[in-house]
């Protein structure tokens, strides 16, 4: 039987409250984007905050927006935050991000569900009206950005392909989060480990960050594993697409038919049609599979098995 390595501690994930069902947006709205997850809720622990709440601004309020510049300019003294009224809510919310950041770095988590199009969680969009950009990233998803968090979109919840993704490459970035790399050899085990999911993300880096790996000098490399642990963790945050997933799905699961005789039920062709629904179940059932035969998925390397 080979080694599967496998996360048996549940993994903490921190939420922006109005995505966990609370109802602590300006309006007294919010959205409970877990109920997409069904039962697999129960895997996490989850930490709701909300920075405009904690900045002590209440529920409902006026609408905040950025003024001037993004939420990096902003930790800058470069733009200014200020309610619909045109008052400067600047302070207010400089207190209420720190705290929910020192929320977080409590509870030693590193991964973030966030609401896109938000003046203060979002991401990559800061407002949600006009299809306009605004000034992303918000102001907490700055500071998210900055301490390197693993961030996933609240309404990717709502695609079980996506979920997966997110999920297999979350799983993928704690345990290398977690990994001491000490030695040449540790280095080569995690590369060997994480490699076809880093082929699948980001090929042309993955090639070239495995050339490196293979040629490292002699002697004292601490300073380098801890460069290359970084590369690595930074790849993983970055999501595959439906076409990527696909294809290694079917190259994995052929090299796991062929090499290990692992037979999964209702896998199709690749050239079959099936909708994302289909895809989802093939994709969780050879990961299941491969589990419970004790087998190496390099679609999904990392196993979780947190005791409910
Ligand atoms: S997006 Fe963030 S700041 Fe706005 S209501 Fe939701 S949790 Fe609060």
């Amino acid at each position: 039987m080979e080694m599967v390595n496998v996360i048996e501690k549940k993994i903490n994930i921190g939420i922006s409250a109005c995505m966990y069902g609370a109802k602590v947006r300006y309006n007294k709205k919010g959205w409970d984007m877990l109920g997409y997850l069904g039962r697999e809720v129960a895997d996490f622990i989850w930490h709701p905050i909300c920075p405009e709440v904690m900045s002590g601004m209440g529920v409902p309020r006026n609408p905040i927006s950025l003024r001037g510049g993004s939420g990096d300019d902003f930790w800058a003294g470069k733009a200014k935050v200020k309610s619909r009224t045109g008052k400067d809510v600047g302070d207010l919310m400089t207190s209420g991000c720190n705290c929910c950041m020192d929320t977080l770095k409590r509870a030693g988590v590193y991964i973030y569900i966030f609401m896109e199009g938000s003046p203060s969680c979002g991401v990559y969009r800061t407002t949600l009206k006009n299809q306009r950009l605004g000034h992303p990233p918000g102001v907490f998803g700055s500071l998210l950005l900055k301490e390197e968090f693993f961030l996933i979109p609240a309404q990717d919840l709502q695609s079980p392909v996506k979920w997966w993704d997110w999920r297999r490459r979350l799983q993928a970035f704690i345990w290398l989060k977690e990994l001491n790399i000490d030695s040449k050899d540790s280095l080569y085990s995690m590369w060997h480990t994480l490699k076809f999911l880093c082929q699948e993300i980001d090929e042309v880096n993955s090639r070239a960050l495995g050339n490196e790996i293979a040629n490292l000098s002699k002697g004292d490399n601490t300073e380098m594993y801890a460069l290359i642990k970084n590369r690595v963790l930074l790849m993983l945050r970055q999501p595959s697409s439906l076409n990527k997933i696909k294809q290694s799905l079917w190259k994995n699961y052929s090299f796991l038919k062929k090499h290990k005789e692992l037979r999964v039920e209702d896998v199709l062709e690749p050239t079959e049609l099936r909708n994302m629904h289909h895809i989802a179940e093939e994709l969780l059932k050879i990961e299941r599979s491969a589990y419970e035969y004790g087998t190496f998925f390099g679609s999904a390397p990392i196993a979780y098995k947190p005791s409910r």
